[in-house]
């Protein structure tokens, strides 16, 4: 965890970023929840789960705690509600039903759902959401929803070695996000970058980097439950 988060501050220093204009989520699926308990205690605050039953478990098990949930999986419509209900935030928006459906679901007396919509830089190499053309057009009608904040942007580039590589993938995203605030959109998150990827993505200015393996190791995928 530190040893990330000093990463994160050395990647920000070198493109003469300041440290604290990028969060860490802590991607913690597949991990126990004393392994969040562990990263909280540590100072950690953002966790994103990817698959609803195992972040659900995770969430009750971990009330006592102040943490923001945040949900970044593929959404099926049939497991909309559980998420409206129990997440703080959705970064994987990729179509406008998931997202009339999250706004209907969302409990009165809970503040906003805050989302992200997920845009794919990388074309035919992803198939994991909508184009930079589509963007704006889902933005708007996102933004239009009662009981969800569009804050911004996410994204899954193919994965590269290379970092210039890496680097024109999330400039795309960056490029599409001044224009949606140009746009009139009040946005204030570009969440992109991984643990292999997460230096690049901060060059290119992410707020939120997205970070599992390389705080609590590789994974180790016995079910996978959704
Ligand atoms: C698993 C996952 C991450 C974290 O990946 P690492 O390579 O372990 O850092 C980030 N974002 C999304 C959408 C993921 O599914």
């Amino acid at each position: 965890m530190q040893a990330v988060r000093a990463a994160i501050a050395d990647a920000a220093e070198t493109c003469g970023r300041a440290p604290q204009d990028i969060e860490l989520l802590a991607v913690s699926k597949t991990f126990s929840a004393d392994a969040v308990r562990e990263a909280y205690d540590a100072g950690q605050r953002l966790f994103g789960e990817n698959y609803v039953q195992e972040g659900l478990d995770k969430i009750a098990a971990l009330q006592d705690l102040q943490i923001a949930w945040h949900f970044i999986g593929p959404i099926q419509s049939n497991k909309t509600r559980p998420i409206a209900e129990h997440f703080n935030w959705v970064h994987g928006i990729e179509r406008l039903k998931i997202a009339e459906r999250l706004s209907a679901q969302r409990p009165a007396g809970l503040p906003p759902l805050q989302v992200c919509l997920q845009v794919n830089v990388s074309g035919e190499a992803s198939k994991s959401g909508v184009t930079p053309d589509e963007a704006e057009t889902l933005a708007h009608d996102i933004a239009a929803l009662p009981n969800l904040h569009l804050r911004g942007l996410m994204t899954v580039p193919a994965p590269s070695d290379d970092i210039a590589e890496q680097r024109a993938a999330f400039a795309q995203l960056r490029v599409l996000f001044e224009r949606l605030k140009r746009d009139g959109l009040q946005l204030d998150t570009l969440s992109m970058g991984m643990s292999h990827d997460f230096p690049a993505a901060i060059a290119e200015g992410a707020t939120l980097v997205r970070i599992g393996s390389a705080i609590f190791g590789n994974r180790i995928y016995h079910k996978e439950t959704t």
